[in-house]
C-alpha cells in the first residue's frame, strides 16, 4: 500500500479527475466527494466524473450538484485530459466504465475490495478498511488535511453505507473510533442517517413488495434464500431509480446465512447478481469465479446467460459454500 506515493503524485498534479464505480453507492460517492473537497482546498483543479448517473438519494451531500456523468466513449473523448485520475471504491477497471478511457498521465486506485485487481499505476488497496472513505481519510491525514464538517459528512456516508449502518461483520472497534472523529467535526449524524434511510418513494415500496413476493428459501438448503426477478416481473412494476439493499429482505429471515438477489436484464442476456453472507460463509469467491468481485461477505457479478442458467449455476455454488 503506497500512501506516500499517492500523496506525492497528488502534490505534483494540477488537474485531477476523481471517479468511482458504475452505479455509484454511498461509499463511492462519499469517498469521491471528500477527496474533491480536500483537493480543492489544496488549490487543485478538480472534477468529479462518474461512469453513470448518481442517484438522487445522495443529493444532500456537499458537491453532489457538480458531479458529471461520463457514460460512453463519446463523452470520454470530450472530457478534458487530466494529470491524474483517482478512482474510489472500484475493484477492477471495467467498473470505471467510460471514465477509464479519459486521457490522463497517472491513475491512482483507492479501494478496499479483497478482489481488487491493482489496475492503477499506483494502488492503495486496504482490504481491512471498512469503506473506501477510510482509505481516503488515511491518505488525507498523510497530506496534512484537517477534517472539517464537509469532509465529515461525506466520510460518514461511506461508513454508514458500507457497514450497513454498523451491522455488517466489517464493523469493529476501529469503526466506532473512526466514526467518533467524524462526529467531532459537528456533523448531524442522525440527519444523514435519515437521508440515507427514510427517503423511499411509493414506487420504492412497490419494489420491496415485489421482493417479498418473489422471495424463496432453498428447498435443499434452508440457510440459503434469495429473490429472483425475471425481466417481465420487473417490467410489470417498473425499474426503480436505485435497487438499494433489496437483498436484505432475504437476509432478514431467521436462520439465513447466505442471501442473493437475481435480476434479469431487459434483453434477457445477462443476470445481475448480489450476494450476502454471514461469517464464516463467503460469497466473494463465488462472485469472482463468475467475473465479478466484492468483499468476503458482500459481493456481486453480472452473469452472462438467461435466468434459469443463472439460478442453476449460482445456487449450486452458494449451496457449496454452505456445505
Ligand atoms: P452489490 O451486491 O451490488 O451491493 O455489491 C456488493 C459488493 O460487491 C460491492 O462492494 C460491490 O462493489 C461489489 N461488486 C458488485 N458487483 C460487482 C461486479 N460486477 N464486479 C466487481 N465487484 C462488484
Ligand atoms: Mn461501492
Ligand atoms: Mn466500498
Amino acid at each position: 500500500m503506497s500512501y506516500a506515493a499517492a500523496a506525492k503524485a497528488i502534490a505534483n498534479a494540477s488537474s485531477i479527475i476523481v471517479t468511482t464505480h458504475i452505479n455509484p453507492d454511498g461509499d463511492g460517492v462519499g469517498a469521491g466527494l471528500a477527496l474533491v473537497h480536500a483537493l480543492k482546498g489544496m488549490g487543485k483543479q478538480v472534477r468529479f466524473c462518474c461512469p453513470s448517473r448518481v442517484v438522487s438519494m445522495y443529493a444532500f451531500l456537499p458537491g453532489f450538484a457538480k458531479i458529471t456523468a461520463v457514460e460512453d466513449e463519446a463523452a470520454a473523448a470530450k472530457t478534458r485530459r487530466a494529470d491524474l485520475i483517482i478512482s474510489c471504491d472500484a475493484g477492477d477497471v471495467e467498473r470505471l466504465g467510460a471514465v477509464a478511457k479519459v486521457k490522463r498521465s497517472t491513475l491512482i486506485n483507492l479501494d478496499h475490495h479483497v478482489t481488487n485487481t491493482r489496475f492503477g499505476d499506483l494502488n492503495v488497496v486496504d482490504v481491512d478498511a471498512e469503506s473506501t472513505g477510510v482509505v481516503v481519510e488515511k491518505l488525507l491525514r498523510r497530506m496534512k488535511v484537517k477534517l472539517d464538517k464537509t469532509l465529515g459528512e461525506c466520510l460518514y456516508t461511506t461508513i454508514v453505507f458500507d457497514t450497513g449502518r454498523f451491522m455488517h461483520s466489517n464493523t469493529t472497534a476501529h469503526t466506532f473510533r473512526w466514526t467518533a472523529k467524524l462526529l467531532e467535526t459537528g456533523i448531524d449524524a442522525a440527519a444523514i442517517n435519515r437521508a440515507l434511510t427514510y427517503t423511499k418513494k411509493p414506487h420504492d415500496l412497490l419494489i420491496q413488495k415485489m421482493g417479498i413476493e418473489n422471495l424463496r428459501v432453498d428447498e435443499q438448503e434452508p440457510r440459503l434464500a434469495g429473490i429472483v426477478l425475471s425481466a417481465d416481473t420487473i417490467a410489470a412494476v417498473g425499474e426503480p431509480e436505485d435497487w438499494g439493499d433489496l437483498v436484505e429482505i432475504a437476509r432478514s429471515l431467521a436462520g439465513n446465512q447466505v442471501a442473493y438477489l437475481l435480476r434479469e436484464a431487459k434483453d434477457r442476456k445477462t443476470v445481475r447478481c448480489s450476494m450476502r453472507s454471514n461469517p464464516p460463509f463467503e460469497v466473494g469467491s463465488v462472485a469472482q469465479a463468475l467475473g465479478g468481485g466484492g468483499h468476503r461477505q458482500a459481493a456481486g457479478c453480472t452473469f452472462v446467460g438467461n435466468l434459469a442458467a443463472a439460478q442453476r449455476e449460482i445456487l449450486a455454488r452458494l449451496r457449496h459454500q454452505l456445505s
